[in-house]
């Protein structure tokens, strides 16, 4: 349904059903808002009218005679299109998550799941879930590498033979002939970082057959893997599996860990430059917190130990030829992230959460590795690593103008006080921080890559702009109020500032209050809304 309300205008000089027409179009109308379109451009001073689930005007609704059963005054506003999380732990599937009114009060209308390697290939019937349930964004899918890789050879540390080889490619095909956007990789994460660069590349042919295919990667060093990689090594490995398989790349949560690389990120993202130069799609997705959050194993055990899964491992700890090895290798990690202090531990166990490290290991009279050992035994842990990014390399990537936002979040809902806070603020964090406070980017700027470079990215045609005939996916700010309210310490606080959010021309946030209208779209790949399994 494509309705142009200038061209309804002029045959309405013809029509004596003029007036009823237009009446029964227009469903909505913001007037008098700054509207920022996605493309960068400087505010425009215009009135927004959505009819259906598309924006039907945009212009000086008055003279245009336009009408609307609803009207809106957005006087001092600021009008967007909503903003995509190209990197997001949504939990959309569960109770608690499925309206997504973290990432709403954001004014998030849009988010990639599926990423750092973890997406199944049942596409198709996670989308059809939404459809039934209901979902409050709209959202797309990657398949994984690591779920590849795990469903096939479980947790072993070796090459896949031949045969295993074409089960992967083969859950890889079923995903992206299900709707997934490409393939994604957690190659820092077990069991993906078993693998080589070439199996990557193999399964990333895979997902390259289909038009517009993205490589997705949380890559594999980051800056702070044990052993090293090294930080630009594993750039050009990123670079590398999408150029030679024949894709796009993003590179997720772009940034470099550890104190050893604050002020580095220059270089990185130069790799970046240089390969865009040769004519590779590559670009990024950031966020504005110094805070990463993962798990326990991931950030104090090497891979080696557990090559074969949780059971191999705990048989390791319990090897006292071993043993010194591992507690050599995790002082050594630890060492990498900044130390035991920097570990907090955001985990249902009410004895570790909200603690660091060094904390829940003075309390049990043991080394920082004992304790991360024995917490193990009883199974993984959430972590955030505090202070492994510094400001420095985030405001330089910030002014990137290749580089999208993302939160990385996930609100683990009422049942563990702590999180990352990155699930409720990383949008209205870099708005606040680096537009608003500091001026470092401008705003249209900042809103750009928030909006219409993902949509760009994504191929798609019809969201991520404020044009007429887009789909009405809008936000409305009060940027004298934006502000992501939620800390370290106190994580569950919505972000302020967001007026109103329409998801699919449906108010899903109204004069500040999320409706519960749950009127995001499960999208396969370039922006084509999945309409149920036939
Ligand atoms: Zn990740």
């Amino acid at each position: 349904m494509k309705l142009n309300l200038k061209t309804a205008l002029i045959l309405c000089v013809l029509s004596a059903a003029c007036m009823r027409e237009e009446a029964a179009v227009s469903d909505l109308l913001l007037i008098g808002g700054q509207v920022i379109d996605g493309s960068g451009s400087e505010p425009v001073l215009a009135d927004l009218a959505v009819a259906g689930e598309r924006i039907s005007f945009l212009g000086d609704a008055a003279s245009a005679g336009i009408q609307a059963r609803d009207t809106v005054q957005v006087e001092d506003l600021v009008v967007t299109p909503g903003f995509i999380d190209m990197h997001s732990h949504a939990e959309l599937d569960a109770d608690h998550g499925r309206d997504a009114r973290a990432f709403l009060y954001q004014g998030i209308t849009t988010v990639a799941l599926g990423v750092d390697g973890g997406g199944g290939s049942d596409v198709a019937s996670r989308l059809e879930g939404w459809l039934q349930e209901g979902i409050g964004v709209n959202a797309f899918l990657f398949v994984g590498h690591n779920a590849a890789r795990r469903s096939v050879i479980g947790m072993e540390d070796r090459s896949p033979t031949n045969e295993e080889l074409i089960e992967m490619r083969s859950f890889v095909r079923k995903g992206m002939e299900e709707g997934a956007y490409g393939l994604s990789s957690g190659l820092f994460y077990l069991p993906g970082n078993y693998a080589e660069t070439e199996e990557v590349i193999e399964l990333n042919h895979v997902a390259a057959a289909y038009p517009g295919a993205i490589y997705d990667t949380h890559d594999r060093d980051l800056g702070a893997a044990y052993p090293s990689f090294g930080y630009l090594n594993s750039i050009a490995e990123g670079i590398r599996i999408g150029e030679e398989a024949g894709t796009k790349v993003i590179f997720s949560h772009f940034n470099a860990q550890g104190a050893h690389n604050y002020g580095r990120a220059p270089e990185g993202a130069a790799l970046i430059q240089e390969a865009r130069e040769r004519g590779v799609d590559v670009a990024g997705a950031h966020h504005s917190y110094t805070a990463t959050q993962s798990n326990l194993r991931s950030y104090t055990i090497p891979g080696w130990v557990v090559a074969g899964g949780d059971t191999a491992m705990v048989r390791r700890f319990n090897d006292p030829d071993t043993l010194p090895i591992i507690d050599l290798q995790t002082r050594e990690m630890l060492e990498i992230r900044g130390g035991a202090g920097n570990i907090l531990f955001v985990d249902q166990r009410p004895d570790l959460n909200g603690k660091t490290l060094m904390q829940v290991a003075d309390e049990r009279r043991l080394s920082a590795p004992e304790a991360a050992r024995e917490i193990l035994r009883a199974g993984n842990a959430g972590v955030m690593n505090l202070r492994l990014y510094d400001d420095e390399n985030t405001r330089h990537l910030a002014q990137i103008d290749w580089m999208m936002t993302c939160t990385d979040g996930r609100d683990p809902g009422p049942t563990r006080p702590i999180t990352h806070p990155r699930a409720f603020g990383s949008f209205t964090k870099k708005l606040k921080e680096l537009v608003i406070d500091d001026g470092l980017i401008s705003l249209p700027f900042a809103i750009r890559s928030m909006t219409g470079l993902a949509a760009d990215f994504l191929g798609w045609t019809d969201r991520g702009y404020l044009r007429e005939g887009m789909v009405a996916d809008i936000t409305v700010l009060d940027l004298s109020e934006v502000q992501d309210m939620a800390t370290y310490e106190a994580p569950h606080q919505y972000s302020e500032g967001t007026v109103h959010v329409l998801v699919n021309g449906v108010f899903s946030i109204r004069d500040g209050e999320v409706t519960v209208e749950l009127a995001g779209k499960p999208l396969m790949r370039a922006g084509q809304v999945f309409d149920g399994l036939d």
